[in-house]
């Protein structure tokens, strides 16, 4: 039943020059409760995969005319990685070069023709588990387990590549940090302060617009990166976040809980052109912030 459901989110592509055949397939894998669609030749699936990023599974027919499954698996490939898109290969050829071939191109795995039903749901089961499982694990890796941001190492990879490309856009850098975030725990408990960190971090991806990213940094610290607005929005945008944050207000077994924060920010400029530097200037200015009271923004002064 769990399965009926995942399947439901997940797009599957037949590719085989045989209507009876992409039929008979597509039917399985309906009734397995995937989104199926059926082309007859490798140009069509190429369109079909580019324009939809929602396809995870490829059944690729070998013999084609014009572009034969192996080719259109390497180009496939071009498209979407292993790890975001399976290709299955299916062939009646006897030749036992194809399926080392096939994987050669890019196959996840290759399957015999005529195949029962039980050998067609195993194979694509095991090859859609190993995608969810590559999926987990990723999140794992770039998510921080409490909050479900991403965490330290995925906000800096991510600013890296976004630093690194030529652009006059404005950039900002924000350090943001709960105020005595110390005290909520020793007198609310540790618990609560776990359900204070979510709901900061609630506020905070409800603060993300498109282009920007957000992150947790470390313990009650977290961090956002500022796409396109100039000094004046982007302090608009960060005090809007502040605000937001005062507002939250939890409740404690019938204990009001509230929270602050105080932010650090930095704008790229020739001073601080690189994340580095950036980071730098932002903590020196969350230092200002906390000095000067907390709960404000210190870093975006009018010049
Ligand atoms: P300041 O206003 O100067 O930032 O004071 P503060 O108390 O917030 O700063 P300090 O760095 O002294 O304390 C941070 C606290 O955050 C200490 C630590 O126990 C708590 N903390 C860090 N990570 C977590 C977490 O995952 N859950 C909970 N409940 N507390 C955490
Ligand atoms: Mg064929
Ligand atoms: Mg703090
Ligand atoms: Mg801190």
């Amino acid at each position: 039943m769990r399965r009926l459901e995942r399947n439901r989110r997940i797009g599957a592509l037949v590719v085989d020059d045989s209507l009876a055949s992409r039929s008979f397939i597509a039917s399985l894998l309906a009734a397995q409760g995937y989104q199926v669609a059926h082309v007859a030749d490798g140009s069509s699936a190429l369109r079909a995969v580019e324009a939809d990023p929602g396809i995870r599974l490829c059944i690729v027919d070998q013999e084609m005319p014009m572009m034969d499954g192996i080719e259109l698996t390497r180009r496939l490939r071009q498209l979407r990685a292993r790890d975001r898109m399976a290709v299955i290969g299916v062939s009646g050829s006897t030749d036992a070069s194809l399926i080392p071939r096939f994987l050669k191109g890019g196959a996840n795995d290759v399957l015999h023709k005529p195949f029962s039903r039980e050998e067609f749901f195993c194979r694509v089961s095991q090859n859609i588990d190993q995608l969810e499982l590559i999926g987990t694990l990723q999140d794992l890796a770039t998510r921080d387990f409490l909050t479900g941001l991403p965490n330290r190492r995925s906000f800096l990879e991510h600013s890296e590549r976004l630093l690194a490309q030529p652009s006059a856009d404005a950039v900002t850098v924000a350090m943001i940090d709960i105020d005595h975030f110390k005290h909520v725990n020793d007198s609310y408990g540790h618990e609560a302060g776990d359900q204070a960190l979510r709901a900061m971090a609630q506020v905070l991806q409800q603060h993300t617009r498109a282009n920007d990213f957000s992150g947790r940094f470390g313990g009650e610290e977290f961090c956002m990166l500022i796409h396109g607005l100039d000094r004046e929005a982007a302090a608009r945008h960060l005090e809007a976040l502040r605000e937001a944050v005062q507002a939250i207000e939890l409740d404690i077994d019938g204990r009001p809980l509230r929270i602050t924060i105080s932010i650090g920010a930095c704008q790229r400029d020739a001073q601080c052109p690189n994340l580095h530097k950036l980071l730098g200037e932002a903590d020196r200015h969350l230092y200002l912030a906390k000095a000067g009271g907390r709960n404000q923004l210190r870093g975006l002064e009018p010049r």
